[in-house]
Formats: structure tokens, sequence, C-alpha cells
């Protein structure tokens, strides 16, 4: 019984559709999933719809970009109401801080006479969160560069010319928002950037988990988290933040979290949580 908790689809930038994402899920004989769109919860109705007929429990869910002591982290949250009115507006406008961006981003491009257009990126994104992998595709497409590797080296990455900082929100508001929303606010892939050293902040902030296994971490990394999590009372979370076809193969499948995790984060979510009465329906 495995599940993978960290999960891209086309609503953000990922290749597959919910359906298409689903069908790779049972054909690794997952259990559950959770789909975590960046800035997005809009994916998670088809989701749960393509999973309910492929048998596999769903988890709503996202990944939002965030800040805290200067160091910038993903968080993920688990369990969200998806139809919480304060998360779908401040999720309009990181949608709308991601859609300048590429304009923004765009520019700078053009200005190194990078054949690119504004209209090109959106077409090929054709989602509310446009984000870097899009762009790359295009200049993949205008054979600027034969791989999405070479688009960040070039241009996208930190300190590239193409480079345009993404508006963050404070990792408390995160924790916030995701916590009104029903939901628990799990520190994604703690092992990349400057991520671990936010994490005694972010405990402070009523942080409930980390994401100990991914596809970066190694195993020795996961190891360490999952020490970690165990010495603050924080649950685990893994995933393989499979992005579909982006980078040639893709990864889901790669991690196998154990479905017990799954049960854990309910039993901190409470009682009296819708999740656990969707868990009872099934479960009669
Ligand atoms: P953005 O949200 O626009 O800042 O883009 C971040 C996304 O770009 C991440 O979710 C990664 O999946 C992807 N990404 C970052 N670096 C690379 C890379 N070198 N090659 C391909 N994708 C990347
Ligand atoms: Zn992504
Ligand atoms: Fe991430
Ligand atoms: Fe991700």
């Amino acid at each position: 019984m495995y599940t993978d908790l960290h999960l891209h689809t086309t609503f953000s930038d990922g290749t597959y559709s919910p359906e298409e994402l689903a069908a790779e899920a049972r054909r690794f004989s997952l259990v559950a999933v959770a789909l975590t769109d960046h800035d997005t919860v809009e994916g998670c109705e088809r989701m749960r719809a393509a999973c309910t007929r492929e048998g596999i429990e769903f988890i709503p869910a996202t990944e939002l970009t965030a800040e805290i002591d200067g160091i910038e982290l993903h968080m993920l949250g688990y369990f969200l109401d998806v139809e919480n009115q304060a998360l779908l507006k401040a999720m309009r406008r990181f949608q709308q801080g991601r859609q300048d961006r590429i304009r923004e981003i765009v520019k700078r491009l053009r200005k190194l006479h990078v054949p690119v257009e504004e209209e090109e990126v959106f077409a090929l994104a054709n989602c509310k969160p446009p984000g870097r992998p899009h762009v790359a595709r295009v200049l993949i497409q205008r054979k600027v560069c034969a791989t999405l590797d070479e688009a960040f080296e070039r241009f996208l990455k930190k300190n590239r010319p193409g480079w345009v900082p993404k508006e963050k929100i404070s990792a408390t508001d995160a924790l916030e928002m995701i916590h009104h929303a029903g939901g628990l606010a799990v520190l994604a892939h703690p092992g990349l950037a400057r991520s671990e050293e936010a994490i005694p902040s972010l405990i402070d902030a009523g942080l409930d988990g980390l994401e100990c296994f991914h596809t970066k971490h190694s195993a020795s990394a996961s190891e360490y988290y999952v020490g970690v999590a165990e010495e603050h009372n924080l649950v685990v979370t893994g995933g393989s933040d499979c992005h579909g076809m982006n980078k040639g193969k893709p990864l889901i499948g790669t991690i196998k979290l154990p479905y017990d995790y799954v049960r854990q984060l309910k039993e901190r979510l409470g009682s009296d949580h819708p999740a656990w009465q969707a868990a009872r329906e099934r479960a009669w």
C-alpha cells in the first residue's frame, strides 16, 4: 500500500492532465495520491473524479512559494477545503503575479534578441499559474535551447539574464492560510536550496510536517529529516514531485511512501475533519 503526495498536472507546470496522472498512479498501484499544483487547487475537482474512477484515494493539496528570514521555500498544504474563499482569493493574487512575471521574463529575453512572444508562452502554459518551465518549453520549441536544463542554465535560473524573482508570501501567512482552509502545512523538499535553515522559525509558526522523502533527497538526507520530524513532533510526508514528461522520464512511481503516513496525516487533522468523513464513507 503505497502513496505519492507530491504531483503536478497541466493545471500548473506538469504535462499530464489529471486523468492521465490518475491512470499513471493506477499503473504504479498507488492507493492514494495528493495533487500539489503550484498556486492553484483548480485541478483538484477533475483529479478527484479521475481517482474515484481508478479506485484511488485523493488528497486535495497545493504547493505555495513562501519566504521566512529571507529564505525562499515551498510550502505544501494538504487536505485543503478547495472552496475556502480566502485561499482562492490569495491564489488568484499569486496567479496574477505569475502572469506578470512571465511578461517581465519575456521582455528581458526579447531584449537579448531571443525570439519569444508573451502570447506564445501563455498559449503553451494554458493555465492560470504559468511558470519558468513553460518559458523553457517555448525556448525548446523555438530551437533556442535543446533541453529544459539548458534553458534554466542560460536564461531562467537565479542571476541569469531572464531571471525575475517571484512574488512570495511570508511563510507565517502561508501557514495561516493553509490552516484556515482546514489543511496541514508541510515544508516541501527541505533538502533543496536553503529551506532547512527555515525549519526552527517554521516550527514556531505552526508547521505540521516535513517532506522527508523526495526524489532529490539522498537516502541519508531522508533519514536525517525523519529524525528532525520525530524530534519536533512533525508528520512525515513524501512524494516524487512528478511534472510528467517535463524532464524526459516521469518521476511518478519512484517514491513509494507507505500508506501509513497518510493515516498519520489524518490523525493530525483531528477526528472532526471532513477528510475522516470521506474515509468513513469508504469504509462502509
Ligand atoms: P517557477 O515556479 O516559475 O519559479 O518554476 C519553478 C519550477 O521550475 C520548479 O517546479 C521546477 O520543477 C522547475 N525547474 C527548476 N529548475 C529546473 C531545471 N533546471 N530544469 C527543469 N525544470 C526546472
Ligand atoms: Zn513545478
Ligand atoms: Fe517545489
Ligand atoms: Fe513541486
